[in-house]
């Protein structure tokens, strides 16, 4: 297979301006990197805050996306477990350090010196990029490329935030219903797990989409469920919806913030984190979630709702999201 000299990018070139498409020469694996022929990239709400600034280290210009689904077309010297035309995912997370106390832990999660894929390594809004192969996972052909990428980080953050919550959750909330949401009720439901959903007030269209997933309770994240629950997850990337998910577990309850970037938390008085109440914040993932999860997905199975979009229309899509319009997950196509 010959490959063309440039390849196609959206590129963030400074944070708050819209990205700009650009022809750029074709990356050269490394000795440990797969060149990768980019099928499908998800759109997380992470790309929108490294996009909008809330994040405040990205690689400048930068190739956002870290939700690549792609076929092996080059292989680096070192590459032993991929071949040509194999069909691989990559994550967001892109590298680690392999010796800081936590790398040493099995914790890589929490890397010192980490690289994230769409942040300070180039990511998947192109039609051809490079990944370490250490990171990248094969994927179930039971999906197809563009169902499978909100699995990469959606799912994988989801399925860490989930896990977190506890293994004796009968009620379980979730407070925003977007991509990782739309996962991970559905894995709750597989463990025969009530999932109460919580939205914007009045954004009935959500509640109802959470319902036809198999929501028991859906509502407004200001008011309070029908039971206590055993444990919340918030997604949303509102600190206001801390203590109200805190008032509404029960004692013992578990509070999992799923999101990399949160508005201030308003102060809150005692009696709400009382009873032995538990919050606590998920980072990134580990090579091991992303293998039980991938392996978990496709049994339950899992299936995602894709908006898919060309990626000429990254901007568009970043905007859909911005604005809360995706039910599910935005998917950028490659031609
Ligand atoms: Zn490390
Ligand atoms: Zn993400």
């Amino acid at each position: 297979m010959s490959l063309p000299a440039i390849r196609q990018a959206m590129v963030l070139t400074a944070p708050g301006t819209p990205l700009l498409w650009q022809e750029l020469p074709m990356p050269m694996p490394g000795p440990e990197q797969v060149l990768l022929q980019v099928q499908a990239c998800g759109v997380c709400r992470t790309d929108l805050h490294v996009a909008d600034g809330d994040l405040t280290q990205p690689k400048l210009p930068l190739i956002l996306g870290h939700e690549i689904v792609g076929t092996v077309v080059g292989l680096g010297s070192r590459v032993a477990k991929f071949r040509l035309g194999d069909r691989v995912g990559v994550p967001w997370l892109g590298q680690t350090c392999g010796h800081c106390r936590y790398c040493r832990k099995g914790r890589e999660n929490l890397c010192d010196a980490p690289g994230f894929t769409g942040y300070t390594l180039d990511g998947g809004f192109t039609n051809y990029t490079v990944a370490d192969q250490r990171y990248c996972f094969p994927l179930p052909t039971f999906y197809h490329p563009v169902q499978a990428a909100p699995l990469l980080c959606a799912g994988l953050i989801g399925y860490r935030s989930y896990r977190l919550a506890g293994d004796d959750v009968e009620h379980l909330g979730i407070y925003g219903f977007g991509a990782a949401a739309h996962i991970t009720v559905q894995v709750a439901r597989h463990f025969g797990q009530q999932v109460y959903a919580f939205t914007v007030p009045g954004d009935h269209a959500t509640q109802a989409f959470a319902r036809s997933l198999g929501a028991v309770w859906a509502g407004d994240s200001t008011s309070k469920p029908p039971v206590a629950l055993d444990a919340a997850i918030i997604f949303a990337p509102v600190g206001a919806l801390l203590p109200a998910a805190l008032a509404a577990v029960g004692k013992g309850g578990v509070v999992v913030c799923g999101g990399i970037h949160m508005s201030p938390i308003p102060s809150f008085s005692y009696d709400i984190l009382w009873g032995e109440r538990l919050v606590r914040s998920v980072a990134n993932l580990t090579r091991q979630d992303g293998e039980e999860f991938l392996a978990l997905a496709p049994q339950i199975p899992i299936r995602t709702e894709v908006h898919p979009l060309p990626l000429t229309a990254a901007n568009e899509a970043l905007d859909l999201l911005r604005r809360g319009l995706i039910h599910g997950a935005a998917v950028l196509t490659m031609a």
